[in-house]
């Protein structure tokens, strides 16, 4: 495994409870749906935050959030802090634990990548790095001089196209 991409979660039933679904309706549909014994979710579910997968990729944490959630319970994704193993580049952002794999990729692609000047950090664009908060302004990309640039040329080849065209009718 690189040690750059290490970003896993764990999985947690927060111990609370929902006015609706029952505590026992709720402890039906995990035994159901995760094919486990009803008195093992009855232990897990006791008021307490427990851990339900440990160390998972975002996308494989998310749907078991997901399904937990179709069951009434009350879920939340930590991510585990690998000191050892820095999350240098992490496909999910700092804030964005709890959205869905379809929607940060579409975030992520949708964005170009900035460095971080200070600490190297490759990262989605945003005020400041998620790594070590140094502000990321001066590197977002300016769009502007790019677009003046394909302005400029195209500008140059229609007035060569009418010199031309002009030339040919002469
Ligand atoms: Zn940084």
């Amino acid at each position: 495994m690189n040690n750059n991409t290490y970003d896993h979660y764990n999985v947690e039933l927060t111990g609370e409870l929902n006015s609706e679904p029952s505590r026992s309706q709720i402890i039906d549909k995990i035994a159901t749906t995760f094919n486990l014994p009803k008195e093992k979710i009855s232990q897990l579910l006791n008021g307490k935050p427990q851990i339900i997968r440990k160390d998972i990729p975002h996308k494989e944490a998310y749907q078991i959030q997901q399904a937990l959630i179709q069951c009434g319970a009350q879920t939340r994704l930590v991510r585990i802090k690998v000191q050892e193993k820095p999350a240098s580049f992490s496909l999910v952002p700092e804030g964005e634990e709890q959205t869905s794999f379809q929607d940060l990729t579409q975030k992520i692609t949708e964005g170009t990548l900035v460095e971080c000047p200070q600490c190297h950090n490759i990262q989605p664009p945003s005020s400041f790095c998620v790594h070590c908060g140094s502000a990321l302004s001066d590197t977002e990309p300016s769009p502007t001089k790019h677009s003046k640039k394909i302005l400029y040329l195209g500008v140059v080849s229609v007035l060569m196209a009418m010199v031309i065209i002009a030339f040919i009718l002469w």
